[in-house]
């Protein structure tokens, strides 16, 4: 990604930031035995909204979290807190934290230690409700404790459906990834930008029918997928891609029964 790549929606400026890129196998990803080895950034999203400023998710944190070493390799030479400095703020200065869902690649600086004083950080109860079922090991059971702490603490909300957190950031919740996922619409009137999450987090989800095998409830998924990526195409909204390790910034088109990628600056 060309580094610092921001851009003006509504009223706010919004900065694309970076936490580097981890490798893992395909079949953590997509369940079974796949050898193939994938690459995926993480790119939370900085947005100046008047004298606010909000994250959208928080990477994986100072380090690998102890349940995904020797599945996943994390490699990078500056992290999150870097970019937050090149775009002018420091840790300090978040107000707001927005967690799209709990897996571990999400939620890092915001949870595991978390890195923002002054923020609250802003949770789908239904997200968590789903995490505290999960398996011993499961990387979204792992947070709980953090996000209960929290929520006790005061610097933790968790949210019951739709919302604006600020003016000009609208949570959606858009499930099938997880319980209670969140996408967030970045702007006012006809002059919007997306935010996916997870639901569809690099090019190759613009392909509906592509399923994670993380997925916990693949038919929501792929049923979300196709009415947001039509909505973003209809109001010609550019596209934030969490995942994607080039050309994050995107708008998508309708091609065939999925959707493709075409650069940011192109319009109807
Ligand atoms: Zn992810």
């Amino acid at each position: 990604m060309a580094k610092g790549t921001s851009f003006e929606v509504g009223q706010m400026r919004v900065h694309i930031l970076d936490d580097g890129v981890f490798v893992t196998d395909a079949g953590n990803l997509f369940g079974g035995s796949q050898k193939a080895r994938i690459k995926g950034a993480m790119h939370p999203v900085l947005v100046e909204a008047g004298d606010d400023l909000a994250l959208i998710d928080a990477g994986f944190g100072p380090e690998l979290p102890e349940i995904l070493v020797g599945r996943y390799e994390l490699n990078r030479e500056r992290d999150l807190l870097d970019y937050l400095d090149d775009a002018g703020y420091t840790a300090d200065d978040v107000t707001h934290v927005i967690l799209s869902h709990l897996d571990a690649d999400h939620v890092g600086w915001a949870l595991g230690t978390p890195s923002f004083p002054n923020a609250t950080v802003y949770v789908q109860e239904a997200a968590l409700e789903e995490a505290r079922q999960m398996p011993e090991k499961d990387g979204r059971r792992a947070v709980v404790p953090a996000v209960e702490k929290g929520v006790e603490e005061g610097w933790c909300e968790l949210l019951d459906g739709d919302g604006n957190v600020l003016p000009g950031v609208r949570v959606e919740v858009r499930a099938g990834h997880s319980a209670g996922h969140q996408i967030v619409w970045l702007g006012d009137g006809d002059d919007l930008a997306l935010y996916t999450g997870d639901l569809a987090p690099a090019k190759i989800w613009l392909d509906p029918n592509l399923i994670a095998g993380v997925d916990t409830d693949p038919e929501a998924a792929r049923k979300n997928r196709i009415e947001v990526l039509t909505e973003a195409e209809e109001r010609d909204a550019p596209v934030i891609l969490y995942h994607e390790p080039e050309d994050c910034l995107v708008k998508v088109r309708s091609k065939g029964d999925g959707f493709e990628a075409v650069p940011a600056g192109s319009s109807d």
